[in-house]
């Protein structure tokens, strides 16, 4: 037994975000006897997730937290109906071993004393693209990792276990290392890479079934002890078949790639549907064709506005500088291609509505339904919408009136100041509203753009393909009739002629 010499008592996750908060709480879950403590800086975030409305949505999420962190309080038979359709044990096994279970997830600021007392720290801080200075837009801001490192360097047990659970670039571990080493010489810390593979959204099926778990490790026998320590966790809920050890550089690069590659799909079929729409083919029947081959498979083929979200982007523009650092422009080439395809696509979309609105939005009310990146998630990094609306802008709509289900309205303000072109512009009067009532958000306006597919969007009406759809949502019954776009579709039936320019 390699993790003979290796006893987890207590978990310290760093970073109470998507990553950290969810992972945290599953592991507590099928681990009753280890204690786990979710750190952040952000002291509001932590309160949420110690309070009754958690910091961020995910189906399922709610009751698994409040069992883990509130003991048998939160009710597992709960959990399991949510989760009937996964395999037996894969919601209840937690419970089921210790019914009269105590806390054991816990969320804190105290991040000094927690770090110095756990056996291992997952790393799941934010890694977003660097904005200035040397490789501003493509590298990896390293900075979060680099100051949870410190944090970890100065306060840490020797021989506490390091996991990566962000996304970061290949060749990581060896920076952890080198920090390491500048702020605690001699003391010897154990890395692994365990990167995460979930999906906004679905997190809570993903943690609960993943395809895979990947866990790199240096290859030494303390690295593999490390290795079976990890996945022993894990066994507690995952198939042991599913846990693969690599080394760590092929860790760390299998997100990157990973991600690259979902994201490569996206852009591929978005491709064929600027050619669908240039000749007549539909792209939902060349998609479903092309899916049918097994080589292709079926997922990721449907044609849109592009990947949002705060990882696709980031990654790909880290596996591009990463290519540029290793001297392989024509790698970098090649993915930066995606990153292309993918601003045409929405830059495209908001082009055709323009024009579909006589080429000019003075005047007008532009509605966007959706501003979550993607459906069931409050999520808004970096979404479709904020792209389409920073292309609106420019043709100064008279107003701009964005519902989402989900978004708050400080969520979306939060992005919307990141487009300079809208900063100030959410303002009492100003030209940016954001309306809790769908209805009231699409009342007399003159283009409602679907740019989420929630499905309280859907439409039930089969979508004419080689063009953007132009029909009534059933749910907007009594909102004044308008054009409506979504994407694949151009428009193909106006109910409401565009107002003439003002
Ligand atoms: P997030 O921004 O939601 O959360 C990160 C948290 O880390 C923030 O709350 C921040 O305050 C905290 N933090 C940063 N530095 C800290 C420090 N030194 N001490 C304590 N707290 C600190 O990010 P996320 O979406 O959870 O992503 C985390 C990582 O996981 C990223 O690398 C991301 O690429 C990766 N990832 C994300 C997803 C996803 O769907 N969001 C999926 C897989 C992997």
């Amino acid at each position: 037994n390699t993790a003979a010499n290796v006893r987890i008592r207590h978990i310290c996750a760093i970073g109470a975000g998507y990553v950290g908060g969810p992972t945290a709480a599953i592991i507590a879950l099928h681990n009753s006897n280890v204690k786990v403590t979710v750190i952040d800086q952000d002291e509001r975030r932590i309160k949420s997730w110690r309070g009754r409305h958690l910091p961020i949505h995910e189906p399922g999420l709610e009751r698994i937290v409040r069992f883990a962190r509130d003991g048998t309080n939160g009710s597992m038979d709960t959990i399991s109906e949510q989760h009937q359709d996964l395999p037996m044990g894969q919601a209840q096994a937690g419970s089921d071993r210790n019914p009269s279970r105590r806390p054991n997830l816990f969320f804190s600021t105290a991040c000094a004393e927690t770090i110095a007392s756990s056996d291992m720290i997952l790393l799941a801080v934010n890694t977003p693209t660097k904005m200035h200075g040397v490789g501003a837009g493509r590298a990896t801001d390293m900075a979060a990792i680099e100051g949870a490192v410190r944090d970890i360097a100065l306060h840490a047990k020797p021989g506490t276990l390091l996991v990566e659970k962000s996304t970061v670039p290949c060749k990581t571990g060896q920076l952890i290392k080198d920090v390491l080493e500048a702020y605690r010489p001699g003391v010897v810390f154990q890395i692994l890479s365990n990167p995460e593979f979930l999906s906004e959204g679905t997190a809570v099926r993903d943690l609960l079934q993943p395809d895979r778990v990947i866990i790199g490790c240096e290859s030494t026998l303390s690295g593999h002890r490390a290795a079976a320590a990890l996945a022993n966790l894990y066994a507690a809920w995952i198939p042991r078949s599913n846990i693969i050890p690599t080394n760590i550089w092929s860790a760390e690069l299998c997100k990157l790639a990973a991600n690259a590659m979902l994201a490569q799909r996206i852009s591929s079929i978005n491709s064929i549907s600027a050619v669908c729409e240039r000749t007549g083919a539909d792209v939902n029947e060349v998609a479903r064709s092309i899916g049918m081959d097994p080589r292709i498979g079926t997922q990721f083929l449907k044609a849109g506005f592009g990947f949002g979200g705060s990882c696709f982007r980031k990654d790909i523009a880290s596996l591009t500088y990463l290519a540029e650092s290793l001297a392989l422009p024509e790698v970098a080439s090649y993915w930066q291609a995606v990153l292309i395809m993918n601003d045409f696509q929405r830059d495209r979309f908001a082009r055709n509505v323009i024009s579909r609105l006589n080429n000019t939005l003075r005047g007008k009310k532009i509605t966007i339904l959706g501003y979550a990146f993607k459906k069931n998630t409050g999520d808004a990094r970096e979404s479709p919408a904020l792209d389409v609306i920073r292309i609106l802008m420019q043709e100064h709509p008279h107003t701009i009136a964005i519902f989402d289900p989900l978004c708050s309205e400080s969520d979306v303000k939060r992005e919307l100041a990141v487009l300079d072109d809208c900063r100030g512009l959410v303002q009492p009067n100003g030209p940016i509203e954001i309306v809790t009532d769908s209805y009231l958000a699409c009342a007399d306006s003159n283009a409602i753009l679907v740019l989420t597919d929630w499905d309280m969007f859907k439409n039930t009406k089969p979508a004419t393909p080689d063009k953007f759809e132009a029909t009534e949502l059933p749910q907007l019954d009594g909102a004044t009739p308008a054009n409506i776009f979504r994407l694949p579709h151009s428009v193909a039936r106006v109910t409401k002629p565009p107002s003439p320019p003002q």
